[in-house]
């Protein structure tokens, strides 16, 4: 049975004479948990939808991660979160964006895609979804950690007029799978960007933006500076090169990258082709980021020399 499941927790800055050997090490933990959850069930010979959720999940309910809880901050300090969950085999995809209760982002964005006519439901009327759904709800004290807090204030201090954050640390969280039965899906769930604009929604929610998955080339979760991954389509894009140029993924998205860098944009993706092959590419100095595979050893790597 083959199988390849490929992870990521944000790109960004992320440099070895900068991280805390704690959050090294958590960091890794982390992904490490997110990757056994979904390897269990790719090896069970579940489907990749159900394994690109439950690592996500893990890495949601991890507050080292910018999605659920430990989430970035609004301008006003509240929280306000998106997600997206997209099956290769239907092309059927969910997404939420705006949320504020729902401890599991991931969860919601696939009850819009399996009870709803929907793709997209955002703000009070996810919220009210959610709950009539009958998903775990939260205060949403629960999202707020005190790093978070402390990254807002800096900012604002610190890049007062800027756009966002000055550190750029994307810390936004994603899965791709292709099952053994060579099904492909991809998530993604994010807080968006430190000091964003309440109301503003980035790629992660938007379908073939930050997340996208078709059978019949590749699924993609994109991290980084959401407004450039709408504008070129990221995940789409990286998919149609796949699917009409023939491109192996690893190609393919680093030329998606290398045009979103262009731009302006920084970030990085993973990708998960119909064969099984994966790969990751970012223009920032670090990604967490991680893979497994039917009877390998998982790999989990922060830093761009690894
Ligand atoms: N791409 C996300 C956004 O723009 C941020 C991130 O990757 O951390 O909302």
């Amino acid at each position: 049975m083959t199988w390849t499941l490929i992870i990521h927790g944000g790109a960004g800055r992320m440099e070895r004479s900068t991280m805390p050997i704690e959050r090294d090490v958590a960091v890794r933990q982390a992904m490490n948990d997110a990757l056994a959850a979904g390897s269990a069930i790719l090896d069970g010979g579940g489907c990749s939808l159900d394994a690109v959720e439950a690592a996500v999940r893990l890495l949601e309910d991890d507050p080292h991660f910018n999605a659920g809880r430990g989430a970035v901050l609004t301008e006003h300090g509240t929280i306000e979160l998106d997600a997206a969950i997209m099956e290769g085999t239907t092309r059927r995809a969910g997404a939420v964006a705006s949320v504020t209760r729902t401890r599991n982002p991931v969860s919601l964005a696939r009850a819009v895609m399996e009870h709803s006519p929907h793709v997209i439901l955002i703000g009070p009327g996810a919220d009210s979804f959610s709950r009539a759904q009958e998903l775990e709800q939260v205060d949403p004290e629960w999202f707020h950690t005190k790093e978070r807090t402390e990254q807002l204030r800096a900012m604002q201090a610190r890049d007062r007029g800027a756009p966002f954050d000055g550190d750029v640390k994307f810390g936004t969280v994603g899965a791709v799978a292709c099952d053994s039965q060579g099904r492909l899906a991809a998530g993604t769930s994010t807080g968006g960007l430190t000091g964003k604009r309440f109301g503003r929604v980035g790629d992660s929610p938007l379908i073939g933006a930050g997340t996208y998955a078709d059978d019949r080339c590749c699924a993609v979760s994109a991290t980084g500076s959401g407004e450039f991954y709408i504008r070129i389509g990221v995940a789409h894009e990286i998919c149609a090169r796949v699917r009409f140029l023939k491109e192996p993924v690893g190609r393919a998205a680093d030329a998606v990258q290398a045009e979103t860098k262009a731009l302006g944009g920084d970030g990085g993706v993973i990708v998960v082709g119909a064969d099984g092959s994966a790969a990751w590419s970012f223009n920032t100095p670090g990604m967490f980021r991680g893979v497994s595979r039917a009877g390998v050893v998982p790999v989990v790597a922060i830093y761009g020399d690894e």
